[in-house]
């Protein structure tokens, strides 16, 4: 084959890669003018995946019938505060958001989680989540990380660094219980299924400031837990970011 061949399929190719990067990654449109933040997404997407700044809880990050409200201490959280210093998210659990997390966590979409790690940092930056020392994510037992092949927790943790700390841990805080899911359980439920479901190995993050990482945020039971676990390790202070609250 000569090179003017190589180099016709060569071009050929080049412009399949960079018209295949200007489609959306959600709905496959082409993008015309790419977002700063987001590129891989069109304007319609874009939309849908807006970051909540005001009308929310910021102890537990329940959100407000309308997004206008203030930003304030909802009654649960006064009555009793939860185990971390400060939480961060991105947005509410619903329509886009919603779907990119399940299509990510359940079908194992894995090039979701460049958008949803930067996702995470955003969230982080709304809500002035503060450097750690270490990152943590939520573990999952190991028979279920077996199933799923992936820990969801783990590799948005790992786009966090070195922004929100220098390193991940994977081996402190562990899941020593296998639990049934949490989906469909009841706020009570959840935390009787959890109850012992977490613990500390070593002394690695005693004194350190903890950054706790999830993708969603339910109840909080499974974060106050782990946060409970991460505290009476000796961890000098624990924040929590998840990408959405539910
Ligand atoms: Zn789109
Ligand atoms: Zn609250």
């Amino acid at each position: 084959m000569n090179t003017g061949v190589l180099d016709r399929i060569r071009g050929i190719v080049q412009q399949f890669a960079l018209a295949a990067g200007r489609r959306c990654l959600i709905c496959g449109r082409r993008i015309v003018q790419r977002d700063s933040v987001f590129p891989e997404l069109c304007p319609d997407c874009l939309a849908d995946i807006r970051p909540q700044t005001r009308g929310y809880c910021p102890g537990c990050g329940m959100c407000y019938p309308s997004d206008s409200m203030e930003v304030y201490l909802c009654s649960d959280c006064r009555r009793s505060p939860r185990p971390w210093s400060s939480l961060g998210f991105f947005g509410p659990y619903s329509g886009l958001v919603r779907s990119m997390i399940t299509d990510f966590k359940f079908n194992a979409r894995l090039p979701l989680v460049t958008l949803l790690g930067r996702m995470l940092l955003q969230g982080g930056v709304l809500h002035d989540i503060q450097p750690a020392d270490v990152i943590v994510p939520v573990p999952l037992h190991p028979r279920r990380l077996q199933e799923r092949g992936f820990n969801q927790s783990l590799e948005l943790a790992r786009r966090l660094v070195p922004v929100w700390g220098p390193e991940v841990d994977v081996r402190s805080l562990v899941r020593v219980r296998n639990t049934r899911a949490q989906r469909g359980l009841g706020k009570k439920a959840r935390r009787s299924n959890l109850k012992g479901a977490f613990a500390v190995r070593g002394r690695r993050l005693e004194n350190k400031r903890v950054l706790l990482v999830d993708d969603v945020m339910t109840t909080g039971s499974t974060l106050t837990s782990c946060a409970r676990a991460l505290r009476a390790c000796g961890a000098g202070r624990v924040d929590v970011l998840v990408v959405a609250r539910a």
